[in-house]
């Protein structure tokens, strides 16, 4: 009742001019978490507020892992990153809320039973005290979630509405951990800004366009009825970026090309993309198919699995635990699933660090090499993340050899590091562009774009500033 009361005299002053607005923010934020949902006046209160959210272009980019929450406040006219950060170990009492504002980084401990508690922290923290970056809540013009699965359901960002919690939800069994955890952030977000619009961006809607004989797995069909087992794809929304900004370091229409675009992090994937649209690439059912990764073996004969679970006597979920987080880099090195320490103890001459390294640059290539014949030829590849960008040495023994086919890796450029660069030699056929990506643009864009029923205000094409 009282919420209701200090609600309306600023419905009726505020409606014809939005600068008497300003002064009773603070009444109206308390005035809204009274109002009951669906009733007219917060209705009234919705309609204002999306009218004054058109002017505001902060984006915020929320990613909900089971136990962590990271997130950048973006202001989407200039790409500028106000604010960002981490809540680490959510739902233990030893939780850590990192956050940064441009070079400087702060760090808390303190508990986050959960993602609610997390999300309030992070909204404390962008609004008030000496770091503020904004004023209030509504300075947030919308929330964009990355979503690590949609199914086939989604073939693109959505609105989210219950519709969509529910479908999220279906669409948990292909990802549990990753999809229950994306839904704990939406439902912080909900709780704690209930007008705010908030969309969901998903990794795999990129690939809803794969041509099924590159979708599906040559085992009985009835299981892909049944389960929907088929290859989903991930990263897309990291491809997605690379593809534009590729397109627009060669001064080429997108829809006109051929890239093979390279993710190369502590999960890695390689896509090959034909006139804009990808026709192939490594993730599958899940992201453990594919590429060597940082703890992941990528594809393996499937008989081992079966093989080491009559042996060794593996549950599903420990099989599971060995093929995600003790294989890869970590597992053939028996150091780290860091590529920094494998390079310096491949450097020191340890063998499993040298094989380690030849292991992954052979799959690169490899992979690489089969999304050049699918394509017959590419006008570019392109190499992103922790270890595409950074890792001379590595991009050097991907390349190796490659001369008679008209790619050629520059030594020099090669060396450089950090930021959009062409590092093929001026003789190479095919460019190597380096590209540092930027998932969290791409969803900040598809949320105002989807909120504002716009199309692409900024194209990732402008930027590529990182
Ligand atoms: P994520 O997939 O978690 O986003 P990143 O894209 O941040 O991962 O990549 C992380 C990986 O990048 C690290 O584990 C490390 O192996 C690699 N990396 C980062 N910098 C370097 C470097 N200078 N040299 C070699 N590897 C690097």
């Amino acid at each position: 009742m009282t919420a209701t009361i200090l609600c309306m005299p600023f419905v009726c002053v505020y409606a014809p001019f939005e600068a008497l607005f300003l002064p009773f923010t603070s009444h109206r934020k308390i005035a809204c978490s009274g109002i009951r949902r669906g009733s007219f006046l917060r209705k009234i209160v919705s309609a204002i507020d999306h009218s004054r959210r058109g002017l505001v272009l902060n984006i915020l980019v929320v990613n909900a892992g089971s136990s962590s929450l990271k997130y950048q406040l973006v202001n989407i006219a200039n790409n500028k990153v106000l604010a960002k950060g981490l809540c680490e170990r959510v739902g233990s009492e030893q939780s850590l809320h990192k956050h940064g504002i441009d070079e400087n980084e702060f760090v808390y401990k303190l508990p986050l039973p959960d993602h609610t508690a997390a999300m309030r922290v992070v909204l404390d923290i962008l609004s008030t005290g000496p770091n503020a970056v904004i004023k209030d809540m509504n300075d947030i013009a919308a929330v964009g979630h990355r979503i690590v699965h949609g199914g086939e359901f989604f073939k693109e960002s959505a609105l989210i509405d219950d519709d969509v919690i529910s479908k999220i939800d279906d669409l948990a069994e292909l990802a549990p951990l990753h999809n229950k955890a994306a839904l704990a952030g939406i439902n912080a977000c909900r709780a704690l800004m209930p007008d705010t619009p908030m969309v969901a961006v998903f990794d795999t809607s990129f690939f809803q366009t794969l041509p099924q004989y590159s979708y599906m797995y040559p085992i009985p069909y009835e299981y892909y009825e049944k389960y929907g087992i088929r290859k989903y794809g991930f990263h897309g929304t990291s491809h997605r970026y690379l593809c534009e900004r590729a397109a627009a370091i060669l001064g080429e229409d997108l829809n006109e090309i051929r890239l093979i675009t390279c993710h190369l992090g502590n999960g890695c994937s390689i896509t090959a993309v034909d006139h804009g649209r990808p026709i192939d690439t490594t993730m599958g059912f899940t992201p453990l198919d594919g590429l060597m990764m940082g703890t992941r073996s990528g594809s393996i004969d499937p008989a081992i699995v079966t093989f080491l679970m009559d042996h060794e006597g593996y549950t599903p979920e420990e099989m599971n635990t060995i093929l995600n987080k003790e294989s890869g880099l970590l597992g053939i090195s028996g150091i780290s699933n860091d590529l920094r320490s494998v390079r310096e103890a491949s450097d020191a001459g340890d063998p499993r660090a040298i094989l380690a390294y030849e292991m992954y640059s052979t799959r690169v290539k490899k992979y690489i090499g089969q999304c050049l014949a699918l394509m017959s030829g590419t006008d570019a590849i392109v190499l992103s993340a922790g270890v595409g960008e950074n890792c001379d040495k590595m991009r050097r023994m991907i390349f190796a050899g490659w001369q008679p086919l008209g790619i050629i890796l520059d030594p020099e450029k090669n060396k450089q590091r950090g930021f959009e660069r062409i590092i093929s030699s001026d003789k190479s056929k095919v460019p190597i562009i380096v590209i540092p990506t930027d998932e969290e643009y791409m969803i900040a864009r598809d949320t105002y774009n989807i909120v504002h029923n716009r199309s692409q205000i900024v194209p990732a094409s402008h930027y590529g500033t990182k």
